[in-house]
């Protein structure tokens, strides 16, 4: 059983290649992927690059040519469900994806020929992900200097919004998030790659589990917040995260 590691930012995946053992690099489509073993778990680790064209490119790669089983994702979004804040982590119960409307044809954010708007992640491996991520956590606060702003991050679980755009501005989130809402769904975060994948698990029949840390709140400041971020936190979590998974695969 091989299972992927996917992860939205180099940064993310920094802690990982340095824990991979027998790496082996192979390079296809522009993107490096890299086969070898965490934990004794047969892993192949890639960047999805961004945006949902991208990782869609790079989950099929992952599913037909090197042969992975599932699929785990980690990476940043905006927080926008009340209550998830920035150093929050929400693991995905399920995707939309925010950009689609072939309106008046098919009902807004419906995925034409699919019949559905929204693809669920794997329940067995999200539970995995969700115990894996509040164990992560801890271990990885215990990390973090005392004067660290991320000292007591919520767990939140739900669905999560793709689409092209880096959403940074109160207004154009209103707009978002009441289109959604008026089709039944409230996101507790958006992205730009999660519900590609989503997507093309669902057509390969490939269990699929994501998580993502909240880097910013979707508005003016997101631009700003965001940076730092990855660097201090996000890539922290997820290498902490991944490591606890491991073992529970
Ligand atoms: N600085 C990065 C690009 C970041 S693009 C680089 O140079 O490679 C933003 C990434 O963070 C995407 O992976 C997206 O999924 C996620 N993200 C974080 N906050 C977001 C927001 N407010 N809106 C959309 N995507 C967001």
């Amino acid at each position: 059983m091989t299972t992927a590691i996917l992860s939205a930012l180099v940064e993310e995946q920094q802690g990982l290649l340095q824990l991979l053992v027998n790496p082996e690099r192979v390079r296809r489509g522009g993107r490096s992927y890299w086969r070898g073993e965490l934990q004794g778990r047969n892993v192949v680790l890639a960047l999805s690059r961004i945006g949902k064209v991208a990782a869609a490119t790079t989950a099929t790669a992952l599913i037909e040519v090197f042969g992975v089983q599932r699929i785990v994702f980690t990476g940043v979004a905006g927080g926008v469900g009340a209550g998830v804040q920035v150093g929050d982590v929400v693991v995905a119960s399920a995707f939309v994806q925010h950009d689609m409307d072939s309106s008046p044809l098919f009902p807004r954010y419906q995925i034409p020929q699919y019949g559905r708007a929204s693809f669920d992640c794997d329940p067995a491996l999200t539970a995995l992900l969700l115990e894996a991520t509040h164990e992560g956590l801890t271990r990885a606060r215990g990390e973090f200097h005392e004067n660290n702003l991320y000292q007591n991050p919520g767990v939140h679980q739900g669905l999560i919004a793709s689409g092209d755009r880096f959403v940074s501005g109160a207004a154009e989130l209103q707009v978002l998030q009441n289109g959604l809402l008026a089709a039944g769904y409230a996101p507790l975060a958006v992205e730009m790659e999660g519900a590609a994948v989503a997507q093309v698990c669902f057509d390969y029949g490939v269990p699929f589990a994501a998580v993502r840390t909240i880097s910013d709140r979707a508005d003016d400041q997101a631009h700003v917040d965001f940076p730092t971020f990855v660097k201090e936190v996000a890539s922290r979590y997820a290498l902490a995260i991944v490591q606890n998974l491991m073992p529970m695969l």
